[in-house]
């Protein structure tokens, strides 16, 4: 023993492993686990997370122990119990510790450490001269350096040599700013000291009766009472008032705290037992995982508010995950609503500054409920009561780029190693989450009817065959005649097709060549409102051209496949009173969604036409007919979660219907009537699909029958892509027979999608019942050596096949 010490460090670069680092002895009491820290990684300086400290000397020849450089916080940024869940992430997911940290963190504050020029005391002397005696062009550097330090990357070469001249003339300094941290944003808010005696001026007195019930904004405050700002100097000469910071909430542009709008409703028969044996639960030190199972508008998130008012009753905190935000800002609403602001919101629509500002509040414990999208997962909440994953069927729970993690399984396993509850929602349970409930491994708590008088809507199939869909609007005689009836009764209508854009493909009718991207092997798709063709995978952007390249026919290219843009379109002709509105990725974006929605809301909208952006937990009362124009594009996916997307899809959609004081309609138009999926959402029978898909994912020991670990291979060079993917296959016999593991390999094979941005696709499928004897392989996959442009991932519990 040396009496030294190490830093086992996740630096926020794509390498695996962890890194050791002697602490230094005048940095040994800052230096802990969670805290960031700045570290030499060979040539530059990055920043890092302490993942664990060590007593021993790190073994190993090539161990060249540096110091800590510095120590970015005063408080850990991760608690103890956040780094051990990003080292399980890593670890489950075959990622970088690193690359998990930085998903942890909020924006901002994984950058590495960048060097500035900054004013030396010397410089600060000549900037109060006005420059002294300097050339204009220095003086006008040296002014930009005092304003805010200057980064030195990507400054262009001249104003690079008057820096240097600034340097060597003792002006500027260069400095590794600690990092490019994103200040949060801060307000300041008044608070009464005390009761004051009755005081003299109106203005005055209307400033205490306004912080009567609890702090409030300066902002907010001179809005109640024009002049309180004044007012507030005063009582603060007085001793009446204080006044302090805090990080600027986005969810409370209200003042005074905790505010209900209304009182919540009384609970349905279900919804009581299932808050019931949730609060049991919460005593328990080992709960298991709840699947709330409820169809659409069954009142699942009133279940999710009382059960959390009952989390913070006990002095914990609680943590609401749900698929999109933009999406559903109604729900988000909800929890403010009930609880103003001890919820914090984090979603990537937001501002780094913004979500630093709730990160912070979280952090502090200033707000104890965070409700975000996939990445709040990691929402730096102490104590935690329960978790809600609402919607956790959902596919954008995934993570597909990068650290490639569920949100949804990270939850489970954050919740059990805090001894929280865990309550997965859904009207359409992913199947892994049926069979846990089935096995008994997971509680089923059920909410079979809607609380509000609102019956389910009627669900018609019609079969494309039978009824011809008129070739603009996409429309069957009978949808056409209801969708006449819906807008007659001044109600509103959905309708839901899987393709965006104006034609979907593009075809030469002389020699049946379609145009596809050059990138990608995709059809190209047709937009009319730039009048361009556009990949929806690269987005590379072509003219429509009048000759065909393959056959060299002029004037024979057509437009064939309709996409949301067009049937917008055609529905606004057929219908010309009708005001038609499209949601879909071409017209929003982030807040866009939310004006459109809110039209929707607003009853501005009587035709709302989309992709699955309108199947979400959206509830608009006067939507009374909701329409399928073709219940099939997701279903040709050579994919095995083809049948449950489309499923959930439907059912989603339908649930759209009805939600007002009438009742509601929905048809579903589809080339296979037949087809589980289509049937069963038309029965609303989760049951009946679950069976079904159960069995059919039986032979292929699909999960939930088993579990895959996809290994993908990408490369420019198609021939290079396919030698390296048989290479691993071959490893990944060969681990496999070396010790008698049960994994089936698949493979390897181009991927469906089999070109991407100019890049060749291949897959290798590993197939086990054994979670351990299926990490074995992958990591024996990992030994392999991969030289650039190639690359190997691996991606755990795969949500996609293509
Ligand atoms: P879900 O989350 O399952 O879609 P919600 O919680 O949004 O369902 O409930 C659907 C509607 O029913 C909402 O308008 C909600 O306010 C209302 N609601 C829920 N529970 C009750 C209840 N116990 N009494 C009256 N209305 C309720
Ligand atoms: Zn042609
Ligand atoms: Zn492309």
């Amino acid at each position: 023993m040396t009496g030294e010490r190490y830093a086992e460090v996740a630096v926020t670069l794509p390498v695996p492993g962890r890194y050791s680092y002697r602490i230094p002895a005048h940095l040994a009491t800052r230096v802990q686990p969670g805290a960031r820290v700045l570290v030499k990684f060979g040539p530059r300086k990055v920043t890092g997370v302490v993942m664990r400290l060590v007593d021993t000397r790190p073994e190993g020849v090539d161990v060249k122990l540096v110091d800590v450089g510095e120590v970015l916080d005063d408080v850990p940024a991760l608690s103890p119990e956040l780094v051990e869940l990003c080292t399980w992430v890593a670890d489950y997911y075959e990622a970088p510790p690193g690359e998990v940290v930085k998903a942890a963190l909020p924006a901002g504050s994984g950058t590495a450490a960048k060097q500035v020029l900054a004013l030396t005391d010397a410089g600060r002397v000549a900037v109060g001269e006005a420059g002294g005696a300097l050339p204009p062009k220095q003086r006008v550097v040296l002014a930009r350096i005092a304003s805010a330090p200057v980064p030195l990357a990507g400054l262009p070469a001249a104003t690079r040599a008057i820096a240097t001249a600034l340097e060597t003339a003792g002006l500027v300094v260069r400095v590794d700013q600690r990092q490019t941290r994103v200040q949060a944003k801060r307000e300041k808010l008044a608070e009464l000291v005390g009761t004051p005696p009755p005081l003299r001026g109106t203005k005055r007195a209307a400033t205490v009766a306004a912080l009567a019930a609890g702090p409030v904004t300066l902002a907010v405050l001179e809005e109640r009472v024009p002049g309180a700002r004044t007012a507030v100097r005063e009582l603060l000469k007085l001793g009446h008032v204080r006044v302090f910071e805090r990080e600027v909430s986005t969810v409370a542009a209200v003042g005074g705290v905790g505010i209900a709008s209304s009182g919540p409703p009384v609970l349905t028969g279900e919804q009581r037992v299932a808050v019931d044996a949730m609060v049991v639960a919460l005593a328990s030190p080992r709960p298991a995982p709840f699947l709330l199972h409820g169809v659409t508008g069954s009142g699942k998130t009133e279940v999710y508010l009382h059960v959390i008012a009952e989390v913070l009753g006990a002095g914990k905190t609680a943590l609401v995950l749900v698929p999109e935000i933009s999406l559903t800002p109604q729900l988000a609403a909800r929890f403010r609503d009930r609880f103003g602001d001890l919820v914090a919101i984090l979603h990537s629509g937001m501002s780094d500054q913004a979500r630093l500002g709730e990160w912070t509040r979280l952090h502090r414990g200033e707000a104890t409920i965070a409700v975000g999208a996939r990445s709040a997962v990691f929402a730096p909440l102490a104590n935690l009561g329960a978790i809600v994953v609402d919607e956790e069927h959902d596919g954008s729970f995934k993570q597909d780029e990068g650290v490639k993690y569920h949100a949804r399984d990270v939850a489970l396993v954050r919740a059990q190693r805090a001894g929280a509850i865990c309550i997965l929602g859904s009207a359409t349970p992913s199947l892994e989450t049926y069979a846990h409930t089935e096995a008994g491994t997971y509680r089923k708590l059920v909410l079979t009817v809607r609380p509000t008088a609102r019956p389910m809507p009627t669900v018609e199939i019609l079969d494309l065959k039978t009824y011809l869909p008129d070739g603009e609007a996409m429309l069957t005689a009978p949808l056409r005649q209801a969708l006449a009836e819906t807008l007659a009764a001044g109600d509103q209508a959905i309708l839901f097709l899987n393709r965006r854009g104006f034609a979907t493909f593009i075809l030469c009718t002389a020699c049946g060549t379609s145009l596809r991207c050059p990138h990608c092997s995709v059809s190209l798709t047709y937009h009319k409102h730039n009048d361009r063709l556009s990949c929806h995978y690269c987005g590379f952007t072509n003219r429509v051209p009048d000759t065909c390249a393959k056959c060299l026919s002029v004037g024979k290219i057509e437009r064939k496949g309709l996409g949301t843009e067009r049937v917008a379109d055609a529905i606004a002709v057929a219908f010309p009173n009708a005001r038609v509105g499209r949601l879909d990725r071409d017209v929003a974006s982030g807040s866009k969604v939310e004006t459109v929605l809110a039209r929707v809301g607003r009853r501005e909208v009587d035709v709302l036409v989309g992709t699955q952006m309108v199947t979400k937990g959206h509830d608009f009362p006067g939507v009374t007919l909701v329409g399928v124009l073709c219940a099939d594009t997701g279903l040709t996916l050579p994919d095995f979660r083809a049948s449950e997307r489309t499923f959930q899809l439907l059912a989603q959609v339908a649930g759209r219907a009805g939600r007002g004081d009438k009742p509601g309609r929905v048809v579903i138009q589809t080339y296979r009537p037949d087809e589980p999926a289509v049937v069963a959402a038309a029965a609303h029978d989760y049951e009946m699909f679950y069976k079904a898909e159960l069995a059919a994912r039986a032979d292929l020991h699909y999960p939930p029958h088993g579990r895959l670990i996809a290994v993908r291979i990408d490369g420019p060079d198609e021939h290079a892509v396919a030698e390296m993917s048989a290479r691993l296959a071959e490893l990944a016999q060969a681990a496999i027979e070396r010790a008698g593991l049960a994994v089936e390999v698949r493979g390897p094979v181009a991927a469906p999608l089999a070109r991407l941005r100019n890049r060749s696709r291949w897959q290798i499928w590993l197939k086990s019942a054994d979670r351990h004897a299926l990490r074995r392989v992958a990591r024996a996959l990992l030994a392999a050596e991969v030289v650039a442009p190639l690359r190997v991932g691996l991606d755990v519990d795969p949500m996609s096949a293509l």
